[in-house]
């Protein structure tokens, strides 16, 4: 059948189909990271006027002066986290809940937090209606992580610290991965993986970025 909604939805597929190729062409190459990220729809987590920005490989305001990470670095972080399926994640800073919807395709369970109730509010309500059932959203100050769930097999911090929190780094299991942008707000970053070994943390860094920072306390919206 042709007519407006065909083009439409030939559209759509036409820039889904550009989305998974800018992924690509940025250095997402594992194979489940591009499958989890073809099937978490980002155009639901954008509103307003930017949604119809939603496939392009760019960061996008949302509530709370807040920002929706840009897709190929939410697609790089994803695979230097290296997920498996019976990893339990942490992610602090659920912003509009994409990256979580993201890890929630790869992992057993996703526990993920904001400062903002309202991100955490909104959030949880997409989680729902996509029937995401492994995700937990909460509001807390995630530099303390969440030390009831812990320890994580998998910490992935979207706010941009001066150092790794140390509570963060307690609540890695031994083998465990954590990637987090680490630098001043205003300057350069640097997205880091750390990895807990037996007897300590290996570091490695992974390429310059530039996120919010990592705010004390709660939010009041
Ligand atoms: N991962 C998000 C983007 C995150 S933007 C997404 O996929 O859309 C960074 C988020 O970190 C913001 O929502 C901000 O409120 C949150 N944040 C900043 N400091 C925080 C803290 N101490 N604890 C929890 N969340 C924090």
């Amino acid at each position: 059948m042709t007519g407006a909604g065909g083009d439409e939805d030939a559209h759509l597929a036409e820039r889904k189909m550009r989305f998974l190729f800018a992924l690509r062409s940025h250095g997402v190459t594992d194979p489940r990271v591009l499958t989890a990220m073809e099937k978490v729809d980002r155009g639901r987590f954008v509103r307003g006027i930017f949604a119809e920005r939603a496939y392009e490989d760019m960061p996008l305001p949302i509530a709370c002066g807040q920002t929706i990470s840009q897709p190929s670095v939410v697609g790089l972080m994803t695979q230097a986290l290296n997920v498996g399926p019976r990893d339990t994640v942490l992610e602090v800073g659920t912003g509009s809940g994409y990256q979580a919807a993201v890890l929630a395709q790869l992992a057993r369970r996703v526990y993920t937090v904001d400062r903002w109730r309202r991100l955490v509010r909104e959030a949880s309500t997409l989680f729902r209606d996509l029937g995401l059932v492994n995700v937990t959203c909460m509001t807390a100050d995630g530099s303390f992580g969440l030390p009831d769930q812990a320890p994580f097999d998998r910490i992935l911090v979207t706010a941009a610290a001066e150092d790794p929190p140390g509570p963060l780094l307690q609540q890695l299991k031994p083998g465990g991965i954590m990637v987090l942008p680490v630098g001043q707000s205003d300057a350069v970053q640097h997205l880091i993986k750390v990895t807990r070994g037996d007897r300590g943390y290996d570091y490695e860094e992974l390429r310059p970025v530039r996120f919010v920072p990592l705010v004390e306390g709660l939010g009041n919206e």
